[in-house]
């Protein structure tokens, strides 16, 4: 690991003056020579493997961001809620069970205990070869080198959301929750204050696959805000994997039903395990609305949901899991109490 310095600020205020200091001032957050620090169980990782070579490191514990609060109309996460916290809160349980069930389903119990729900969402791709930095070919460690999983290991790959520059699979459960359920992120950076709906945060890699979000240099999420409905309550994530704790998702579905009588009022997917970004699958919600919600309508939204999917060498299978996945969550969700 590289030697780094390390900053514990006394306010979110300083925690961004320092981050900024001697930072470009303009640019992307993935060119940024200091990285906040919480439950570091992503960044640690990343440095001892010499992936990611941060110069300081400016630990944002201890300021405040770990409140949850409700009003009826919203909660509102703070950016340091530990995941097991949300996972174990009971209005989030009862309100909110596609994001306890999406945090419960992540990691292990040590991890969620440590890890920060911002953190979890800024999380980075499982692709070996990102992983691994005596690989040469990894344009998202190193722009312009190529991608070796093209050609290479690409069974635990994207399908959807891909470029011939990259097919890394984004790996996170709790956004694929939280994009279905249209959150918003709250900002804190150089120019002040902003809200970001989540579906805005992750870039899809196209031919920039080492930038990966909207974020500006010396920025942090300080909070997410979740809004309440009718669809939030009746909410469900089902996630597949090759084994059944502590792994990534293969396939995953987050669902929210508005449901009236037996027909489908409004309908929120999201997709995981097989996007290179949390992947909202807005043309299969669309057709289910109106419609009763049966095998029939859940396979033709499933259909939809996946028609644009590139498959690889090794991955061909997440098309059918998906569907697969994606039609048991709907089904499952309908069968809820509204
Ligand atoms: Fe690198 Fe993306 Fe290719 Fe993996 S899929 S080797 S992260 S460029």
């Amino acid at each position: 690991m590289q030697p780094f310095h390390y900053q514990r600020p006394d306010s979110l205020e300083s925690a961004v003056i320092a981050a900024r200091n001697g930072a470009p001032h303009a640019g992307h957050e993935a060119d940024a020579p200091a990285r906040f620090i919480a439950g570091g169980t992503t960044l640690l990782d990343l440095m001892k493997l010499e992936v990611m070579r941060p110069e300081r490191l400016i630990d944002i514990n201890g300021l405040g961001l770990d409140r949850i609060e409700a009003n009826g109309r919203a909660v509102r996460l703070g950016a340091l809620v530990r995941m097991s916290q949300a996972a174990d809160h009971p209005m989030i349980r009862a309100d909110y069970p596609v994001i306890a069930q999406a945090l419960q389903l992540a990691a292990s119990a040590q991890l969620r205990n440590m890890a920060s729900l911002a953190g979890n969402l800024l999380q980075r791709t499982r692709c070996l070869y990102f992983r691994d930095a005596s690989v040469r070919q990894c344009n998202k460690r190193m722009p312009g080198t190529g991608c070796a999983a093209l050609d290479g290991e690409n069974r635990l790959h994207a399908v959807l959301g891909v470029s011939e520059h990259c097919i890394a699979t984004y790996p996170g459960d709790l956004a694929v929750a939280l994009v279905a359920l249209d959150a918003q992120l709250d900002l804190l950076g150089p120019d002040g204050q902003r809200t970001l709906p989540l579906a805005e945060l992750h870039l899809a890699p196209g031919d920039t696959p080492h930038i990966e979000t909207v974020l500006r240099p010396s920025e942090m999420i300080t909070g997410l805000v979740v809004p309440s409905g009718p669809w939030t309550r009746r909410s469900r994530y089902v996630k597949v994997r090759d084994r059944a704790s502590y792994e990534f998702a293969l396939a995953s579905a987050a669902v929210a039903l508005d449901m009236e009588g037996g027909a489908v009022r409004e309908a929120r997917i999201g997709l995981g395990g097989v996007a290179t970004r949390p992947w909202r699958a807005s043309e299969a919600e669309e057709s289910l609305r109106g419609q009763p919600l049966d095998e029939e309508s859940a396979a033709t939204a499933a259909e939809i949901a996946f028609a644009h999917a590139i498959p690889r060498e090794h991955n061909a299978y997440k098309i059918p899991l998906g569907k697969r996945t994606l039609v048991r969550a709907l089904l499952e969700t309908a069968s809820l109490e509204g």
